[in-house]
């Protein structure tokens, strides 16, 4: 039998529900259960993928292709279940999904109502993410609800949170309610007011939470942890403290010791061994003493840096630890990258370019390329990263005058990067690599297998076989491979299914370290295991720095 915890937020957003619901995850899965984490979105859209990055940050891909919450990458860097695209649904595609019904005439001439036809869909969908009577179905799924209490968009998640409870039983469902408790500088005080409203605002609607988690800037005092049982109605062993933490990685340790999980699964009356966290204490010990430090510049645009490429930079910490160095990333915005500004790249010991869409700073990313593969600077150039180089390498090293990408020049007289469509032949005539395919224009997505060519540095790296997500429309053009290849550039692997290239790089006796991947490898890399290519990546560096 299926048991949930549902997850709601209080008072203001960016607390690190996220983080506490997977940290919660983690602690229950180091009990031995089998654990999944759903994240319910509130928003209209039909998933995060049409989203600017400045409004929704990482779009996270899935190995099945789905383009979702950010979150669902902490999901995956703390659990070992993997995210399916049934784990992130938004009312959107509630909606569509209760449309469609509608529309087939599934509902029999009812009245097709929020309560209970969109509820139930809600429902149905949250059971399908716990694999519910099937042979996935997990022990416990945590159900992270977006937005915060008392917004009107959530609360038909709320609503059917509460049927589920209702539903199931008291001890198939427990509720956990995150909220803020400030810190008031001129009154020196912590303020729990907020709480005991976002609290009252859940009993409203019949949720009465079995923990609060507590987010301050410090630890919450008792005599304030009792003060805020009395008013919500929660026993006050219930009453949890999440202090700000210099890494996410303590955030599991911090949960346990106040006994998270034990009332949980005491709620949920599940017998299970103890909480084992060695590996999380061995992560941070990792994390806070690494014996030396690189310095890694990301080009990108400065708008996008931040929240955009969450996966990136936890993939290159991850990459740090397994090197035993801390890795400090600096952003370069690639707008201010010029032929007289890009010489401030020699301070770095790598240069990574990121995925990234449109034209802005496209040219700067170009430079920073350049200026790598002409100063054996280690390079990582991801997804756009990779065609930014290869557009360089056409330029400057094949003779292919003001190559592009169509992305950015359509007229450009050799579109070495082009969507499959546009790929012409000197006849004019455009080849589709297979008929089915309909990749023209789309975008590929989740994950793909390519094999990988002897001898290279990618071999080295992955094996035989390479299989990473995707997220991306254009494509290096088959027509200009053999003049690539010609002018020294490796292609060293190409897709097995539709002969894409996925890797280049330069030849070991030209360039240290030089790749280009045009998948998104950071999706896949987690603490534990760290990440193949990244950790090669910090190698190079560290070698770099070494040598200087
Ligand atoms: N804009 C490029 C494309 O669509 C690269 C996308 C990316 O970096 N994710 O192919």
């Amino acid at each position: 039998m299926t048991k949930y915890v549902f997850v709601t937020g209080g008072v203001v957003s960016s607390l690190g529900k996220g983080i506490a619901s997977a940290s919660l995850a983690a602690i229950l899965e180091s009990r031995g259960l089998k654990v999944t984490l759903i994240k319910l979105d509130p928003y209209i859209n039909v998933d995060p993928g049409t989203m600017s990055p400045f409004q929704h940050g990482e779009v996270f891909v899935t190995d099945d292709g789905a383009e979702t919450d950010l979150d669902l990458g902490h999901y995956e860097r703390f659990i070992t279940t993997r995210m399916k695209k049934s784990n992130n649904f938004t009312t959107g595609q509630i909606y569509m999904s209760v449309l469609e019904k509608e529309r087939r005439g599934d509902y029999l001439g009812k009245t097709v109502q929020v309560i209970p036809h969109i509820t139930n869909e809600m429902q149905d969908f949250i059971r399908r993410g716990a694999g519910q009577g099937t042979p996935d179905a997990v022990d416990v799924a945590i159900v992270e609800i977006g937005g915060t209490v008392g917004d009107i968009e959530s609360l038909p998640f709320l609503e059917a949170a509460r049927q589920m409870s209702l539903k199931a039983g008291p001890n198939n469902v427990a509720f956990v309610h995150l909220t803020y408790v400030p810190w008031i500088a001129a009154a020196g005080e912590l303020k729990t007011k907020p709480t005991q409203h976002t609290v009252q605002k859940l009993r409203e609607i019949g949720i009465q939470p079995d923990a609060l988690i507590c987010r301050a800037d410090r630890r919450i005092p008792d005599d304030e942890r009792e003060k805020i049982s009395l008013f919500t109605n929660v026993p006050e062993y219930g009453v949890i403290s999440m202090w700000d933490v210099n890494t996410i990685y303590k955030v599991p340790r911090v949960l346990h010791e106040q006994g998270l999980d034990q009332l949980i699964c005491t709620k949920l009356q599940l017998n299970t061994k103890s909480a084992d966290l060695k590996r999380w204490d061995t992560l941070v010990h990792e994390v806070e003493n690494p014996a030396e430090q690189v310095t890694i510049a990301m080009c990108g645009k400065y708008t996008d840096l931040s929240d955009s490429y969450k996966s990136l930079n936890e993939a290159l910490r991850h990459a740090g630890i397994h090197n035993h160095a801390g890795v400090k990333i600096e952003y370069v915005d690639s707008e201010t990258l010029t032929p007289q500004t890009v010489g401030g790249l020699a301070k770095f010991d790598a240069i990574l370019v990121p995925g990234g869409f449109g034209k802005r700073g496209v040219e700067g990313k170009i430079l920073a390329a350049q200026y790598a593969r002409e100063h054996k600077l280690p390079y990582l150039g991801i997804c756009l990263g990779m065609q930014v180089a290869t557009i360089e390498y056409a330029r400057h090293m094949a003779g292919l005058e003001n190559a592009n990408s169509t992305e950015f020049d359509p007229e450009t007289p050799h579109p070495v990067i082009a969507l499959i469509d546009e790929w012409q032949d000197a006849d004019g005539s455009i080849q589709k690599r297979d008929a089915n395919s309909d990749l023209g224009g789309t975008m590929r997505l989740g994950a793909q297998s390519s094999d990988v060519k002897d001898g290279t540095l990618a071999r080295d790296i992955y094996g035989p076989v390479v299989t990473e997500r995707h997220r991306h429309r254009y494509e290096a053009n088959e027509h200009y491979l053999d003049r690539l290849q010609q002018a020294g550039l490796v292609i060293s692997a190409i897709t097995q299914r539709e002969k894409l290239t996925e890797m280049v790089e330069l030849p070991r006796e030209v360039h240290p370290w030089f790749v280009g991947v045009q998948f998104h490898p950071e999706f896949k890399s987690t603490p534990w295991g760290g990440h193949p290519l990244f950790t090669a990546f910090i190698k190079a560096a560290l070698n770099h720095k070494h040598q200087a």
